[in-house]
């Protein structure tokens, strides 16, 4: 996606030179949202982006693994020989994280690509008893779909809850009751001790059939391939962007998944895993790369996630400390959630709110302090609530 995005946003913004993209996947560049949505209930074959790559001249180089960079060269490492560069775009997105023990057991599963993809859908059509691992956005995703196709679906979650590395722990209870609601049972606590051929066993000792076991544990930044590179990785071995999303080599940028940039707006850095950042990043990257005048990103991240029947927005950043406020009754089927930081609005969540979400993305980005007393008030538009 951001890769993509960038090759167009140099085209859009007037560069004229060569532009070329390299990635590993053999399938023309597709978006990954539908992955866990629409393509795995076979509701629609691909997410091929609709982009004439040739007319935009822009050169594909699909099936082509990076294996390294060298900075003093200006060259990459592929198997096919050694790709020359003067500007260098890192976007090479994360990988999902595996359950130790897992790998080569049969039926146990990812879901990143098109190729996972395609693997789990005839998992969903014959109906197998499904043990889903993770209940954060992939996992619950991916249990919607499975408990449309019919199956019988168990979510482990090690947390005490789903979401537990996103959101705080009163604002994620009543999506556990989403599950139960779907059919899918949800085991928070549940740590996995082994999966065996057709089985997971939780460390409790209870023994959970599963004709598939999906694994939707979290994504890490990937950035193996730039180990020794000398380009700065972070914490999360994330490539370390600067405001204007330049890592620490010359003419090298990093955007999307694979990076961490400092948010002047929040204060913090921010290390995001979402579309809308890999769409917005790249205008960013490509004007930089095309400018004289360096241009700042300092979005304010969005994402949503389709999960039983329900659409989540989130747009924001919230930290502890942060005042929440909720709008509407959460065992109901919409409702949001804002945290106020010095009495403006810091992040929004909204469940089946989409006006909620619209209008508080404009006011984080506006900074406009809100009154808690009607932010309160579901019936209320948001933008009212302003002071
Ligand atoms: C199933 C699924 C559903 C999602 N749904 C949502 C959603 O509903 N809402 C939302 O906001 N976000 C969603 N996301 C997240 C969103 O898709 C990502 O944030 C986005 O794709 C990130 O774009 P990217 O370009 O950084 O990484 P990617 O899209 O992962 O692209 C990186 C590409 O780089 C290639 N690559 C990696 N290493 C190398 C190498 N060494 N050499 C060559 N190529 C390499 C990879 O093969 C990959 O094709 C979803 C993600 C998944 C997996």
């Amino acid at each position: 996606m951001a890769g993509v995005q960038t090759a167009v946003a140099l085209r859009e913004q007037g560069h004229a030179g060569p532009v070329t993209l390299v990635g590993a996947e053999t399938h023309q560049p597709y978006d990954r949202p539908p992955l866990s949505k629409a393509v795995l209930l076979g509701k629609a074959e691909g997410s091929a982006f609709d982009i004439d790559f040739k007319a935009l001249g822009i050169g594909l180089r699909l099936g082509t693994e990076v294996t390294g960079v060298r900075l003093a060269e200006r060259e990459l490492d592929t198997a096919a020989g050694p790709v020359p560069y003067d500007v260098l775009v890192l976007a090479s997105g994360a990988e999902p994280v595996r359950l130790p023990g897992t790998e080569g057991v049969p039926g146990v599963h990812l879901l990143r690509t098109l190729d996972d993809a395609e693997r789990l859908r005839p998992v969903l059509a014959e109906q197998h008893d499904v043990v889903v691992v993770g209940a954060g956005w992939i996992g619950a995703e991916f249990a919607t779909a499975a408990r449309e196709a019919g199956c019988s679906v168990t979510v482990v979650e090690a947390a005490g809850r789903p979401l537990a590395g996103a959101l705080p722990a009163d604002v994620a209870a009543p999506m556990a009751a989403w599950y139960a609601h779907s059919g899918a049972e949800l085991r928070t606590h549940a740590r996995v001790e082994r999966v065996e051929p057709g089985a997971v066993v939780l460390s409790d000792g209870a023994r959970l059939p599963a004709g598939a076991v999906v694994v939707g544990i979290g994504a890490r930044p990937a950035t193996r391939w730039l180990a020794g590179s000398g380009i700065e990785l972070g914490a999360h071995g994330e490539v370390v962007a600067d405001d204007h999303l330049r890592s620490s080599a010359p003419d090298v940028y990093a955007v999307g998944d694979c990076s961490s940039f400092p948010s002047g707006r929040y204060g913090e850095r921010l290390l995001v895993h979402h579309w809308d950042n890999a769409l917005q990043g790249p205008r960013t990257v490509a004007a930089n790369i095309l400018g004289d005048t360096p241009v700042a990103y300092d979005p304010v991240p969005y994402f949503w996630s389709e999960q039983f029947g329900r659409f989540v927005q989130y747009a924001g950043h919230h930290a502890e400390g942060d005042e929440l406020v909720w709008r509407g009754d959460p065992a109901g089927v919409a409702w949001s959630v804002c945290w106020l930081r010095d009495g403006a609005l810091a992040a929004v969540l909204a469940v089946g709110r989409p006006r909620d979400l619209a209008q508080g993305r404009k006011l984080i980005e506006a900074g406009t302090r809100l009154d808690p007393a009607l932010v309160t008030d579901p019936s209320v538009p948001l933008k009212k609530a302003a002071l």
